[in-house]
């Protein structure tokens, strides 16, 4: 059903674009035992309903280049290639089959993506969508197009658009040049549309896990006449671009089996989610860069069982992280 993101309504929501970190942790880090070589002591998971189903629909291409990417978008990266409405369609056809109940659209940047509007007036047929942007393609003409989209449709459309800092130096430091001052013309064109966006910031911008960093950011938000901000504060995963920002994963940083039972894996997400790419379905939205994580060419090839033995996976664990808004 429609939920009430449109300007004046919405509010501070839970917390790439798009993988919420948990300011108190409900579990425990209680994965924290050495490493075992033995593969198989790595816990499974289990499809419990496929819920929320995301497509990678820019691929790995971005127009920009962020230090903290976990899968290393830009410009040049074609490692998964754009998805047009074709392709998006024949999973959403299978998805309506399946009782999928939400859909999210990533990449890459989805605005580069020239069937982004017609393929959310497709998705917003059968069910809400949200779309994962950086904010610098969101000219007037597409907001617009975006606010007409969401007044036709009886589901909610979501807008989520990342910050990193609190001023065009911390931002621009992990984003680019330039990106600060074209995301903020972007948040006035969402504004000027009526469109109340999500905003997405990382634990990269210091200070944001506090409370008067949240406030900050909330205040920022109310700038731009958004004066029921919402805001989403997501993990960083040492993989990818970030992997060489920060560090890797060390061989500690591994779920095991004797520290996640089969009911605490099944609040994972990738207990309800899968990611569909241009070359096939993966568990989740974070690990397509893992051909292990491809589980086949269509959905129902992929309703089992999937072995989380990534150091990703200790972090959704440890930090209690969502993708979903
Ligand atoms: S905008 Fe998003 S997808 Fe593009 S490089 Fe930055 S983090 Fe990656
Ligand atoms: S990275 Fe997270 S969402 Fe993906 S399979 Fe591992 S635990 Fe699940």
């Amino acid at each position: 059903m429609r939920s009430p993101d449109v300007i004046p309504s919405g509010s501070e929501g839970p917390g790439r674009e798009g993988h919420e970190a948990r300011t108190s942790q409900p579990h425990p880090p209680r994965s924290l035992a050495p490493a075992r070589d033995d593969s198989r002591l790595h816990p499974y998971v289990q499809l419990r309903a496929l819920d929320t189903l995301w497509f990678q629909v820019a691929g790995t291409l971005c127009n920009i280049e962020c230090t903290h990417c976990f899968i290393s978008c830009s410009p040049r990266n074609h490692s998964h290639e754009m998805m047009s409405l074709a392709d998006v369609q024949r999973s959403l056809n299978e998805a309506r089959e399946l009782g999928v109940r939400e859909y999210y659209f990533t990449g890459g940047e989805p605005f580069m993506n020239r069937d982004m509007l017609p393929i959310l007036e497709a998705t917003l047929k059968q069910g809400p969508a949200t779309v994962l942007t950086n904010g610098m393609l969101l000219r007037p003409e597409v907001c617009r197009r975006l606010r007409e989209l969401f007044d036709a449709s009886e589901y909610s459309l979501d807008i989520r658009v990342s910050l990193d800092g609190f001023d065009a130096a911390s931002h621009d430091a992990i984003r680019g040049t330039g990106v600060w001052d074209r995301v903020m013309i972007g948040l006035r064109n969402l504004a000027g549309a009526g469109l109340n966006p999500v905003i997405t910031v990382t634990t990269a911008a210091e200070g944001v896990a506090s409370g008067e960093g949240r406030a900050r950011f909330l205040d920022i938000i109310r700038g731009f006449g958004f004066d029921r901000p919402r805001l989403k504060v997501l993990s960083l995963f040492r993989i990818g671009a970030e992997e060489k920002r920060t560090r890797a994963y060390e061989d500690w940083e591994r779920l095991n089996a004797e520290s996640l039972s089969d009911e605490e894996a099944s609040v994972l997400q990738c207990s309800s989610c899968r990611m569909v790419t241009s070359k096939g379905v993966y568990v989740c939205p974070i690990l397509i860069e893992e051909p292990a994580a491809r589980m086949g060419d269509t959905l129902s090839e992929t309703l089992r069982p999937f072995q989380l033995r990534y150091g990703a996976c200790h972090t959704c664990w440890v930090d209690g992280v969502t993708c979903t808004t």
